[in-house]
């Protein structure tokens, strides 16, 4: 095992991507599962606090420890097993993203759930229940958990498969260790989340297995050491598109019908229908603007563009495309300088521009003294498009800087603000809260996939109310009775 106390060599690990910034004394790399164990029962017998780190690329400063010691995945990377015949992958939790699609890839195999950064390892995938784009069709990370391996903090291993009878059949739940240690709690009536996604505290629902309690959990009830996760062969073909709007409500009303197509496309309740997006994403004018220089040909009056990516087999590109090109004609005078990506290299070059926005917006940042404030809000799609208009008149009047683009393919919207004076900061802050407190009293949710980590925790009282909160964090003490794992996460 390694161990780091040096300053400079454990700065890295004592931020993420929100640049939240801890302290801690000292970092543990296990370099297998043995140690890893080996590890959290030290933490447990000394009653050390400790925080478990993945690739640290979480947004709202999950990772970043403030006491204790940090524990490090990174040399559980191991891809352990692929099973052909039942679609799965077995892996530790410190693969890096990147590397288990490349894996997959060469074998004509993908994980749908992609989260834009491929730098995230899978067991912060597994921990954060990360989404992304293609989650507008095939659904969330948990979709694709069959089996989890997790360190309890008293050190024991235990194993949760899907297929086993760890199931909640009542309101409460009782688990008997091997130990003899007994978890048992009740499920609390969550208030309704009428939105496609939602990552906001636990996941709790009658009927649910045990090994889905983990799964966005953030680090808090247990480390996940190794998954057994569904894995779909890849499809054919993929045609990508970026549109470009004159007009962002045409954009608006876009999407509505293409997510309304798409929808009854995936239940085949719609023959005639050719139109049957994976993803469908937005970017703003602002976001566009930062991308000018690395790619002049974007139109110069677009006031915001949309990308489309469809599955298809080879004999029906022409058709499919001829319905895209007919569908898009009709909400945008720019329909003619539509982007389209078929081969790879074209499918790169898209990915490539989706990346470079949340980049650039870092790049800014990193040259000013304040923080981004960024949010991660879902609606319901009957209500997104007013509520979308409505907060952008209010930015627009504000003057602020702001940047937004997101999976509106779930009604799913990152807003960047990123404030250049004191005065600019409060009044983002102003803004953000109560854009969020809207969105909430809406029935949506704060948290559609980024967590809520240690920046946003006011909101999850705000969302579910101070007694569900309190019911979270008796289950937390369930699992960790010395509260020692991953303090200050979810929970103040
Ligand atoms: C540019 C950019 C784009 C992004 N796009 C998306 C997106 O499209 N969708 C999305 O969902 N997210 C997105 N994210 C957020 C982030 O990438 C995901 O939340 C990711 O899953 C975090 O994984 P990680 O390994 O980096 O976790 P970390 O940041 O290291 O940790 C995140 C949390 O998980 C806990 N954790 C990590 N590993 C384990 C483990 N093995 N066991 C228990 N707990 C653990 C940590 O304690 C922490 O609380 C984006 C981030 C960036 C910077």
């Amino acid at each position: 095992m390694i161990i780091k106390s040096n300053l400079d060599e454990i700065q890295n690990y004592l931020t993420d991507s929100s640049n939240l910034k801890g302290y801690c004394e000292k970092v543990f790399i296990p370099e297998n599962i043995d140690e890893i164990v080996e590890c959290i029962k030290y933490c447990y017998e000394n009653n050390i606090p400790y925080t478990i780190s993945g690739g640290g690329t979480g947004l709202v400063g999950g990772r970043v420890p403030f006491e204790g010691v940090l524990i490090s995945t990174e040399k559980l990377n191991r891809i352990l097993d692929f099973n052909s015949n039942d679609g799965t992958v077995l892996v530790e939790a410190g693969v890096v993203r990147k590397d288990l699609d490349d894996y997959l890839a060469n074998l004509g195999y993908f994980l749908p759930p992609n989260p834009t950064e491929t730098n995230s390892f899978v067991g912060g995938n597994i921990a954060c229940n990360s989404s992304g784009a293609r989650t507008f069709k095939y659904g969330t990370t948990r979709d694709y958990v069959l089996e989890l391996d997790v360190v309890l903090p008293s050190g024991e291993l235990v194993g949760f498969q899907r297929n086993d009878y760890n199931i909640v059949t009542n309101s409460k739940y009782h688990l008997e260790l091997s130990s003899g240690k007994i978890i048992e709690f009740d499920i609390p009536k969550l208030p309704y989340v009428n939105t496609t996604k939602n990552t906001a505290g636990y996941y709790l629902h009658k009927g649910m297995h045990l090994l889905d309690i983990f799964i966005g959990s953030e680090g808090t009830l247990g480390t996940i050491v190794r998954a057994k996760l569904k894995v779909l062969p890849l499809p054919q073909k993929v045609v990508g598109l970026i549109i470009f709007f004159d007009n962002l409500e045409n954009s608006l009303s876009f999407i509505t019908e293409t997510r309304r197509l798409s929808k009854n496309s995936f239940d085949a309740t719609n023959g005639e229908n050719l139109i049957s997006a994976r993803l469908i994403e937005f970017f703003d004018y602002n976001s566009l603007s930062l991308l000018f220089e690395d790619f002049p040909q974007i139109p110069k009056n677009s006031s915001c563009a949309v990308w489309v990516e469809q599955e298809y087999s080879p004999d029906e590109e022409f058709k499919i495309l001829d319905a895209w090109m007919e569908h898009i004609s009709q909400f945008t005078t720019l329909a003619e300088q539509t982007w389209i990506a078929i081969h790879e290299v074209e499918h790169r070059r898209f990915a490539e521009f989706r990346h470079l926005i949340p980049t650039r917006v870092f790049e800014i940042v990193s040259k000013t003294q304040f923080q981004k404030i960024g949010s991660d809000v879902s609606v319901h799609a009957g209500i997104f498009k007013n509520y979308y208009l409505k907060l952008v008149k209010e930015l627009e009047a504000s003057k602020l800087q702001y940047f937004i683009w997101g999976h509106f393919g779930n009604s799913h919207l990152h807003l960047n603000i990123i404030p250049r004076n004191e005065q600019e900061e409060s009044l983002a802050k102003e803004i953000y809260d109560k854009h969020i407190t809207e969105a909430i009293t809406m029935g949506g949710t704060y948290s559609a996939e980024h967590g809520t980590g240690k920046l946003k925790r006011k909101y999850l009282e705000i969302m579910y109310g101070k007694d569900i909160v309190e019911k979270m964090k008796a289950i937390k003490l369930q699992f960790d009775p010395k509260n020692l794992l991953g303090r200050g996460i979810l929970f103040f």
